[in-house]
């Protein structure tokens, strides 16, 4: 998709601070982090969400969590708790419409609400 800022950032047109990268998943610092690691893992296929998968999309969004929790990990926040989260419509609060897992770690979360 060429006007999806996901998409320039997986092909390196925009700056990002990637922290992972393979076949299938680009991960990157969130430019405006809510938590002292946030991080987006990002399919390099574009999806606008979760809404629109289909069944053949699964394997891809399964890797998704295996890098979450490898990342997790690196970031020395696997033993304390992360929270993992997917905005999907805007009603959800997703601004950007290409699916993306937010990894959020290091600090005390509250409830969810
Ligand atoms: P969501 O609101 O769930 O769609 O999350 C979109 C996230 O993308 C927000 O947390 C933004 O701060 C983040 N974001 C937007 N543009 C960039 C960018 N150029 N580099 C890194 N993160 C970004």
């Amino acid at each position: 998709m060429s006007d999806c800022i996901f998409c320039k950032i997986i092909k390196g047109d925009i700056p990002s601070t990637n922290v992972y990268k393979d076949e299938h998943v680009t991960a990157f610092r969130d430019i405006n982090p809510v938590a002292p690691t946030h991080i987006l893992i990002v399919p390099n296929k574009h999806i606008d969400s979760v809404d629109v998968m289909i069944v053949d999309d699964e394997p891809l969004i399964g890797h998704l969590f295996t890098v979450a929790k490898e990342l997790a990990a690196k970031e020395g926040i696997a033993e304390g708790g992360y929270r993992l989260v997917v905005n999907t419509g805007a009603e959800s609060g997703q601004t950007v419409f290409h699916v993306h897992l937010h990894l959020l770690g290091g600090r005390q979360m509250r409830a969810m609400g």
